[in-house]
């Protein structure tokens, strides 16, 4: 089941060789965005991987997090937080600098939207060095909640994002070597 639902997604992600800079393979999820019955797919197979846990919130990573973050949520009658970048934000926020393979960030999210400990699953399109996950997940528990899980559709596991992201419970739906 999981390496039918791996193939079918493979067969729709496009590859971008060289972008957003040279030597940078970009797999690129606007494909699945663009077809229903593969959108469709990596919903019901989130729904299915976390049918078990109990949640008391779905944090989705600016920007393509949001995609399958939300549909998710509301399937389940969860709240949705967003975790955006620095100045999108208009209420009181809580950061974290993240550090890019080039350059630092900063990832903020709504104090008040975080539920203090409760449990949270966080939500990317792709994972490949865990950096961006690995503040996220720091980023909530200042906020006062907890992370227990980590879900991205696409991982590239040669980048060693485990590494990162111990403790956590990691899924990927397509891994890329
Ligand atoms: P990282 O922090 O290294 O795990 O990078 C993850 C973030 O960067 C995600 O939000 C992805 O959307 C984006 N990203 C990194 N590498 C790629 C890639 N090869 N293809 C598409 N998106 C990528």
């Amino acid at each position: 089941y999981k390496a039918d639902i791996a193939a079918k997604l493979d067969a729709v992600i496009r590859r971008v060789p060289n972008f957003p800079k040279p030597g940078v393979l970009f797999y690129d999820i606007t494909s699945i965005l663009a077809d229903p019955e593969s959108f469709r797919l990596v919903i019901d197979a989130m729904d299915q991987r976390y049918q078990k846990d109990d949640f008391d919130a779905v944090a989705a990573i600016e920007a393509r997090g949001f995609v399958f973050a939300a549909p998710f949520a509301v399937h389940r009658g969860l709240p949705l937080i967003l975790i955006r970048k620095a100045g999108k934000l208009p209420g009181e926020t809580i950061s974290q600098k993240i550090s890019l393979e080039y350059g630092e960030d900063e990832l903020h999210v709504h104090l008040t939207d975080v539920p203090e400990n409760g449990r949270v699953l966080l939500v990317d399109d792709l994972i490949a060095t865990g950096g961006t996950l690995s503040g996220a997940a720091s980023l909530i528990r200042k906020a006062g909640g907890e992370v227990s899980d980590l879900f991205g559709v696409v991982g590239l596991p040669f980048l060693n994002y485990s590494d990162k992201l111990q403790d956590l419970e990691i899924t990927t739906l397509v891994d890329y070597l």
